[in-house]
């Protein structure tokens, strides 16, 4: 069994046919992901007692002859924003070192309720802010690809384990790429769905309005079975959509003859040469397939990173201000007074980039500046998912680069926060406007980093995404 290219199909077929047993595999897993995590770091821990139970679990379904859930038996990591009781989370940062939730996310809950075998927490950016996993309190993840490069962020544990075998699919979070981005830099599929698709139910909160769950594959159809798993209403999250879920992975049938296609002109300014040629050949594989292409327009393209990051670091702001010691976090306890307490706690727990957005989100909404940032914001952000309301009016679905470009190396663009919010120009205006994308393998470059190209499409039409990505990936791609 080759761990590091298995799919939920072959574990599916394997588990039916008695090749191996879900228990079997899990330790297979865990033994090759403990050997291999320490060349990426993309794990942080892993949780071998409860992956053994639930492949346990599996293997008792298997000998009553009970029907399998959608997951069974496979191997999943689960980024460590995303809640789970009794394991650690740390969310990245110094100030969650030891906190350990009561409760699980719904996410989780359905992974294992399908089955699934989480194998452990991978590793992010502080409280998923960052495009690098740089901002890790546990140290950078490196690129299963090319060691010396970032893998992207802040997903990029999640990414980086799916694409070095440590985890056969993941979750991720993406509040403003951080699904398509690593998946692009680390050639695997990342998914943003709808917001409101995937309960956010114990998912720790960055900007609210923004966040979404998601899932990393090696392959569409195993990201359009994980979806299928874990989406859906849940009482517990207000904002979760009660729309049903269709079947994602059964309406895979390769058909996207006479499907329109939208190529934002906005979109292909500004891009690194290599990614630009890997994108237009993804576009000529989509004309072979029969899609119509035209150009599309999202004129407000240009205020998208302003918008973003007014709204995330206000939201941020608010949602961080609970790590004050009091609760959930590493207490600093030389302090004399509570006010003091409160202030050595998050100076010392949090690091730098958490800093700067709560210092900006606090100042967006601080009086007289509310009207002029804030309230702005919000409207630049009705613009935008009107750009794409407009756009879809049009077309069934936009193509467009995910990163302006691949991979960089650790440490490139650390210094330098505006270079880094730049790089995520193409990812954030999905989440603004709230519409499922995703990223797909689209090639890689003359040094053989990968590209990813981002499909997106109206609201609640992941069906049509995949359909596209899958239809791409049958017909090989880009090589
Ligand atoms: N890179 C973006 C940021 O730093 C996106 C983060 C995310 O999607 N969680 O905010």
């Amino acid at each position: 069994m080759d761990i590091a290219s298995l799919t939920i199909d072959q574990i599916k077929t394997g588990l039916t046919a008695r090749k191996f047993s879900a228990s079997e595999l899990a330790i297979e897993a865990l033994r090759f992901a403990e050997s291999e995590n320490p060349k990426t770091n993309a794990m942080l821990l892993f949780s071998r007692e409860r992956a053994l139970a639930a492949a346990k679990k599996v293997d008792d379904q298997i000998s009553a002859g009970e029907p399998l859930g959608a997951l069974a038996g496979v191997p999943i990591a689960v980024k460590d924003v995303i809640s789970t009781k009794g394991i650690r989370t740390t969310c990245g940062s110094k100030l969650l070192e030891k906190y350990v939730p009561p409760y699980d996310a719904t996410a989780v809950i359905r992974l294992e309720q399908a089955g699934g075998v989480i194998v452990g927490k991978a590793n992010c950016d502080e409280f998923a802010m960052g495009s690098s996993n740089e901002n890790s309190a546990y140290g950078p993840v490196r690129n299963p690809v090319a060691l010396d490069r970032v893998p992207g962020g802040s997903s990029g544990g999640s990414a980086a384990s799916v694409a070095q075998g440590t985890s056969v699919v993941s979750l991720g979070s993406d509040t403003g790429g951080s699904i398509r981005q690593p998946a692009s830099f680390c050639g695997v599929v990342g998914v943003t769905p709808t917001y409101g698709r995937v309960s956010r139910y114990g998912l720790v909160a960055f900007a609210s309005s923004l966040d979404h769950i998601g899932p990393f594959a090696r392959n569409v159809r195993d990201a359009a079975i994980l979806l299928g798993a874990i989406a859906g209403h849940d009482v517990h999250d207000a904002t979760s959509a009660s729309a049903p879920v269709p079947d994602y992975a059964r309406l895979l049938d390769g058909n996207v003859k006479g499907m329109k296609i939208g190529l934002p002109k906005e979109y292909f300014k500004g891009l690194a040469s290599e990614t630009g040629d890997l994108i237009a050949k993804g576009v000529d594989v989509l004309k072979k397939l029969g899609c119509e292409v035209r150009e599309v327009t999202l004129p407000t393209t240009d205020y998208a990173i302003a918008c973003y990051y007014i709204i995330c670091t206000a939201e941020a702001s608010s949602n961080l201000a609970r790590y004050d010691g009091v609760r959930y976090t590493t207490r600093s306890e030389s302090s004399p007074t509570l006010i003091d307490m409160y202030r050595n706690t998050r100076g010392e727990g949090f690091g730098a980039e958490c800093k700067r957005r709560i210092m900006l989100g606090t100042y967006v909404l601080s009086a007289g500046y509310y009207d002029a940032y804030y309230l702005k914001a919000q409207k630049v952000r009705a613009l935008i998912a009107r750009d794409f309301a407009q756009a879809f009016t049009e077309v069934d679905a936009i193509i467009a680069p995910v990163s302006p470009f691949p991979a960089f190396r650790l440490g490139e663009k650390l210094n330098d926060p505006m270079e880094m919010y730049l790089s995520d120009i193409y990812t954030i205006t999905g989440d603004l406007a709230g519409i499922p994308c995703m990223s797909v393998p689209c090639g890689t470059t003359a040094a053989g980093l990968p590209v990813g190209m981002q499909i997106l499409t109206k609201h609640f039409d992941e069906s049509g995404m995949f359909r596209l990505a899958e239809a791409f990936e049958k017909a090989g791609g880009v090589s």
